[in-house]
């Protein structure tokens, strides 16, 4: 038996949609302004498809408008460029994200940095990424701040707490560390170079994964009590479910986390699935609402 509590992301994610969803009325029968968010998808990778799908529905479900563009994969990056120029022009159009990885021909940091920072949703934008390390105002990348959101619901104040980022991506682990600096933790961010890993984690009494390896963190690494924030989506063969038409074995989802392991001995972490995921589109439409106030120089909601 787990000792740890299991911190329920997906419930989570869905008191934060219902209170964007109230933002989103409140803008359109107070002010007239529905929230529109444009999704743009290059190619056909079939797991970004999924992404854009599950973001479109959850857009409409909360109250706003939802815009699809897609692209051919062997669309030039001028094409994306022009289209991002429109979006940036278009003021029914509140927030613009496109969807990543793109494909080689298309420069992503150029694309990012086309996108206007107010309707940088993704908070990727460099001007945004400079707003969150220096306190300013700036919509914050989403995975990140819903790590953040159920943080302050297990820990309330995060203050002094010992804090350690496993990885150092743009989109994870760097907004994190920054996130959790200005919850005035003291912030550890470690990568493939970090010597004495397990060691370090074991110090920490926050440990965010987001490292992209399957189950690489073990019970052992795990401070006692310490909260424990899994990020990782890794798909594994999973032959104990039986094999797949073709002959390859079924597959599961699992974090960076050896969660049965780490759940002895943490306080409380997050399940993959059914913890980060679900909060990573719920702060996406969040952005949106709030992008959509400040572009019309209202009040930021309070979601
Ligand atoms: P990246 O691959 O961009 O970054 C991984 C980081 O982990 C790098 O900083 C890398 O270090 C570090 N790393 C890799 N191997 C090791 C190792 N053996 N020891 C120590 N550090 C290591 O991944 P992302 O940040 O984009 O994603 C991380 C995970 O989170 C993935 O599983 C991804 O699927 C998931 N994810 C989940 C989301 C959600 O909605 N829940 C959203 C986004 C991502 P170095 O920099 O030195 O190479």
């Amino acid at each position: 038996m787990p000792k740890a509590k299991i911190i329920d992301g997906k419930q989570f994610a869905q008191r934060l949609r219902e209170g964007v969803a109230v933002a989103a009325a409140d803008l359109k029968t107070t002010h007239g302004i529905e929230a529109r968010l444009d999704v743009v998808l290059v190619g056909d990778d079939p797991a970004s498809h999924v992404y854009v799908r599950s973001k479109g529905k959850q857009t409409k479900e909360a109250g706003m408008i939802s815009v699809e563009h897609r692209l051919p994969a062997a669309a030039p990056e001028a094409e994306l460029l022009a289209l991002i120029d429109r979006l940036n022009d278009d003021e029914a159009v509140n927030g613009i994200l496109v969807q990543l990885p793109l494909p080689d021909q298309i420069d992503e940091h150029k694309v990012i940095a086309a996108i206007s920072p107010a309707k940088d949703v993704d908070g990727f934008h460099v001007v945004n990424v400079g707003r969150l390390w220096t306190g300013a105002e700036a919509p914050v990348p989403c995975t990140p701040f819903g790590c953040l959101l159920l943080l302050r619901d297990t820990l309330g104040d995060l203050k002094g707490k010992r804090a350690l980022v496993l990885g150092r991506s743009n989109i994870v682990g760097k907004p994190m560390a920054a996130l959790m600096l200005a919850e005035n933790c003291t912030v550890t961010i470690a990568h493939s170079r970090t010597i004495d890993l397990p060691a370090r984690c074991r110090e920490a009494d926050i440990l965010v994964a987001a490292v992209g390896r399957p189950e690489m963190v073990r019970g052992d690494w795990v401070k006692p009590g310490a909260v424990v924030i899994d990020v990782g989506i890794n798909r594994v063969a999973a032959p104990e479910k039986g094999a797949n038409e073709d002959g390859t074995p079924k597959t599961r989802i699992v974090g960076d986390v050896a969660f049965e392991e780490a759940a002895k001995v943490a306080g409380a972490i997050t399940p993959v699935p059914g913890g980060v995921g679900p909060m990573t589109i719920a702060c996406l439409l969040r952005n949106t609402v709030i992008a959509a106030a400040r572009q019309n120089g209202l009040p930021v909601p309070k979601v």
